[in-house]
C-alpha cells in the first residue's frame, strides 16, 4: 500500500513545537513574534488565505497585523506602508498577500520588503541567496514540500526530481532548493517536449502545472513519490457542491507510487505552517533567542 505524506498531521506536530517555542522564549524577547499580512482589494480566495494565516498565528502565539487596503491605493502609498512595517519594532515578518490587483507593480513592492523580514522569501535578495545556496528567508511552498519529505526518511540527495512550473512562487525555488540538497533536477514548462516521457523518470515527481488533473499514472514510474502543489475548486456531480483536487489524478496514481500528497491536506496545510516557521525564525534572530528549531529549514 503506498504511504499517504500527511501535510496536516506534520502541521500540527511543527505547530506544537513553535507554540512551546514561543511561550518558553516569550519573556526573553518582552514580547510575541508579529506578522504582518498586506491584503489589497477583495478578491474572495486571498480573503479566505488570510483569515487562515490570521488563525494560524494565533494558534502558535504569533501577534498577527492585517492591513487590507483599498484597490483604489496608490502604489506609492502600499510603498510608504511597506518602508514603515520595516521599521517596525513589533513586525518580525511581512507579507503581500498575491494575486494583487494588476495595476500595481507587485515585484516592486516585494522589493521594498526588509529581506529579514520577507517571510515569502520572494524578496530578490532571498532569491539571490537561494540561487547562490546561502542561508536566507526561503519560500514557504518549496520548503513546506521538503519538509514534508523529510520527516517520512525520503532522501532527496542522488534522486531525479522533476518539478512541472518554473513559477517564482513554487517551481523556480523549489528546483533550487532541491538541486541544493544534491537532488538530480529536470525543471519543466508548457513548452516541455514529451512531458509524459520526461515525468517517467522521475525517483521524485512533483506537480506545481495549476492544471486539474494533468498527470495521470502514464506519467509516473512505478515506486516513485508523487507531490501535488496544485489546488483546484472542481464542481461535484452532487448539485451545488464543489470538490477540491489537485495536478494529480490521484486515484489512478496512488496503486502505483510508493508515496502521495493527497489534495486537500497535504503540501497547503504545510505552506501555512512554513509562515509560520519563518516569522519565529525572525523573531528568534532578532532577540538572539535559542536555535532548536533549524531541522526545520531545508
Ligand atoms: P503558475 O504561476 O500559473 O505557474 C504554472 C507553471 O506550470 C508555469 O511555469 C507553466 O509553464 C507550467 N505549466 C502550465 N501548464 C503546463 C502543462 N500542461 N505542462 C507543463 N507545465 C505546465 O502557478 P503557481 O503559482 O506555480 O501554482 C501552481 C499550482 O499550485 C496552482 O494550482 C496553485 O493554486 C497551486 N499552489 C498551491 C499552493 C499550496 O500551498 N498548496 C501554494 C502555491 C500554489 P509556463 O511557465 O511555460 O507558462
Amino acid at each position: 500500500m503506498s504511504l499517504k505524506l500527511d501535510g496536516k498531521k506534520l502541521s500540527l506536530e511543527i505547530e506544537e513545537r513553535l507554540s512551546n517555542y514561543v511561550s518558553s522564549n516569550e519573556k526573553i524577547a518582552k514580547r510575541a513574534p508579529g506578522l504582518a499580512v498586506i491584503r489589497i482589494g477583495e478578491d474572495p480566495a486571498s480573503g479566505v488565505y488570510v483569515k487562515n494565516k490570521e488563525k494560524a498565528c494565533s494558534r502558535v502565539g504569533i501577534k498577527s497585523f492585517i492591513f487590507h487596503l483599498n484597490e483604489n491605493v496608490e502604489q506609492n502609498k502600499v510603498e510608504e506602508l511597506i518602508r514603515k512595517l520595516n521599521f517596525d519594532k513589533d513586525i518580525d515578518g511581512m507579507l503581500l498577500q498575491l494575486p494583487i490587483p494588476e495595476k500595481f507593480n507587485e515585484q516592486r513592492l516585494i522589493s521594498y520588503i526588509d529581506p529579514r523580514k520577507d517571510v515569502d522569501g520572494l524578496n530578490e535578495t532571498n532569491i539571490g541567496k537561494l540561487v547562490k545556496n546561502e542561508p536566507a528567508m526561503r519560500s514557504c511552498t518549496p520548503a513546506g514540500i521538503i519538509n514534508l519529505l523529510r520527516s517520512h526518511n525520503i532522501t532527496i540527495e542522488g534522486k531525479k526530481i522533476v518539478v512541472i512550473g518554473r513559477s517564482l512562487l513554487v517551481g523556480k525555488p523549489l528546483s533550487l532548493m532541491l538541486l541544493n540538497l544534491n537532488g538530480t533536477v529536470t525543471m519543466t514548462h508548457s513548452k516541455t517536449k514529451n512531458l509524459n516521457e520526461v515525468c517517467k523518470e522521475a525517483d521524485i515527481l512533483i506537480a506545481a502545472a495549476g492544471k486539474p488533473n494533468l498527470i495521470n499514472s502514464s506519467f509516473v514510474k512505478e515506486g516513485a513519490v508523487i507531490i501535488d502543489v496544485g489546488i483546484h475548486r472542481l464542481n461535484s456531480s452532487v448539485k451545488n457542491k464543489t470538490k477540491l483536487c489537485g495536478d494529480v489524478l490521484l486515484e489512478d496514481v496512488i496503486p502505483k507510487v510508493f508515496a502521495y500528497t493527497p489534495v486537500p491536506g497535504g503540501v497547503g496545510p504545510m505552506t501555512v505552517t512554513m509562515l509560520l516557521v519563518n516569522t519565529i525564525f525572525s523573531w528568534q534572530k532578532q532577540f538572539g533567542l535559542l536555535s532548536t528549531l533549524n531541522d526545520l529549514l531545508p
